[in-house]
């Protein structure tokens, strides 16, 4: 169903309560709280100008890391006020609070076209809890509400969700910000019927995390491509020895069920032949939740479908790239969720930034639609410089998974139909 959006609004000198992601790495420097990537600020601004062109009081609420009901002050929304007033090139209020009767005056002062930020949602645990009288708490802030944190719809809390059947029901709009707009657009319409040949790229730890997604998927795609841990799983599966590797032992039958699925659906279901391995060795040493610290040592290439009983899995070897490769740069419409190795090593970042490679020379030579489905494949194509390059790259990352195993997002349900 088709939601309100911020084109569909008429604003003009009333409260807009928007909810955005503002959850940006922070770290301590000299005794200060210091952003250390704006990406998620810069991408709210095509909506807040929007809204603020056309005369709205603008209202920001937004959560920062996981200050548990307690006002933790590093997790404070203070230094993201100052930043975005820099980014906006406007005075950006702030309140301490982001319920009562300091916020309620704060967003009541406020004339045409400024702009208040709320304090983190999360210091109060009725956030999370999505407790009822907390959400009308907010919603005494709002004679609007527009959700512009697509990172944040998958979850149904008081200022994603309640605020917003808070101010339906008494008879106001919910709608979609720009952002969010994009997203329900390349991770849903687009994907709807999608030019073919339509290509998975499918990665990242667990079978467990994607098996809904896979499922979904063998129902659209023309070719599913395996890689990251999971493959190693689907390799047990189908009899192999996975050394020291990644396994979910318990979700053979899975990738099994799978597998026999692409076969019955007749869509080519692809998982590595070759890898790229190495020997972890016990450094003696412990991490800081007490875990044994190991080494990889003597990074090799290992062309067998087993992998040896001292070693792991951690990358798709070259041939395996060149065969994805090869089906990618075929394509008409791309997906691509999860890295095909652990990438952060630069020893195992190959078989991800070759697959990389190939969605940006489909996407520029072959007109293909390209769309990253979030969380780390986004983090390794921008490693690669190449985040530019493709048609869409999702700012969620489990938003974006449930969003594609077809879970309807509660904070998107939420919303006003158009
Ligand atoms: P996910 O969040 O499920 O997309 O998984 C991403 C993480 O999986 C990244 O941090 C990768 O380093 C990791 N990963 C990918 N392939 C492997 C592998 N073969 N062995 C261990 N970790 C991996």
């Amino acid at each position: 169903m088709a939601k309100l959006t911020v084109n569909d609004l008429d604003v003009a000198g009333k409260r807009v309560f928007m909810r955005v992601d503002y959850n940006v790495p922070m770290e301590e420097k000299d005794g200060k709280m210091v952003i250390n990537d704006v990406t998620r600020i810069k991408e709210t601004l095509p909506t807040l100008k929007l809204l603020l062109g056309k005369g709205a009081k603008l209202i920001l609420a937004a959560h920062l890391g996981r200050p548990k009901g307690k006002r933790e002050p590093s997790m404070s929304l203070k230094p993201v006020a100052e930043k975005l007033s820099e980014m906006v090139g406007k005075p950006v209020q702030f309140v301490e609070d982001c319920v009562g009767p300091k916020a309620e005056q704060a967003a009541n002062n406020l004339k045409n076209g400024e702009i208040l930020l709320l304090e983190n949602v999360r210091y109060y645990n009725e956030e999370e809890a999505n407790d009822p009288v907390f959400a009308e708490k907010l919603a005494k802030l709002a004679d609007v509400y527009v959700n512009d944190a697509f990172g944040a719809a998958h979850r149904a809390h008081a200022s994603t969700e309640g605020i917003a059947r808070v101010v339906t029901k008494r008879g106001g709009i919910a709608a979609a910000g720009l952002l969010m707009e994009r997203e329900l657009k390349f991770l849903g319409d687009e994907l709807e019927t999608p030019p073919r040949p339509f290509v998975v790229i499918l990665g990242g730890a667990k079978v467990s995390d994607k098996i809904k997604v896979i499922d979904r998927l063998l129902e659209k795609a023309d070719a599913i491509l395996i890689g990251g841990a999971m493959a190693y799983t689907f390799r047990l599966a189908t009899g192999h020895k996975t050394g020291k590797s990644l396994v979910e032992p318990d979700k053979t039958d899975v990738a099994l069920a799978a597998l026999d699925k692409a076969k019955k659906r007749n869509v080519q279901f692809l998982t590595p032949t070759d890898n790229i391995i190495g020997t972890p060795v016990d450094t003696g040493k412990l991490n800081k939740k007490g875990k044994p610290v190991f080494e990889i040592q003597n990074a090799r290439l290992n062309s067998s479908l087993e992998i040896p009983d001292d070693a792991e899995g951690f990358d798709i070897g070259p041939e395996t790239a060149k065969r994805y490769s090869e089906i990618i740069r075929n394509a008409k419409t791309i997906l691509w969720n999860g890295p095909m190795g652990m990438f952060e090593d630069p020893r195992f970042a190959e078989g991800t930034n070759a697959v990389a490679k190939a969605v940006v020379e489909a996407t520029q030579k072959n007109g293909a639609k390209s769309i990253i489905g979030g969380g780390d494949s986004v983090k390794a194509l921008n490693k690669a410089g190449m985040g530019d390059k493709v048609t869409f790259m999702s700012t969620g990352g489990g938003a974006s998974l449930e969003f594609l195993e077809g879970t309807e997002l509660p904070g998107v349900a939420a919303l006003s139909n158009k």
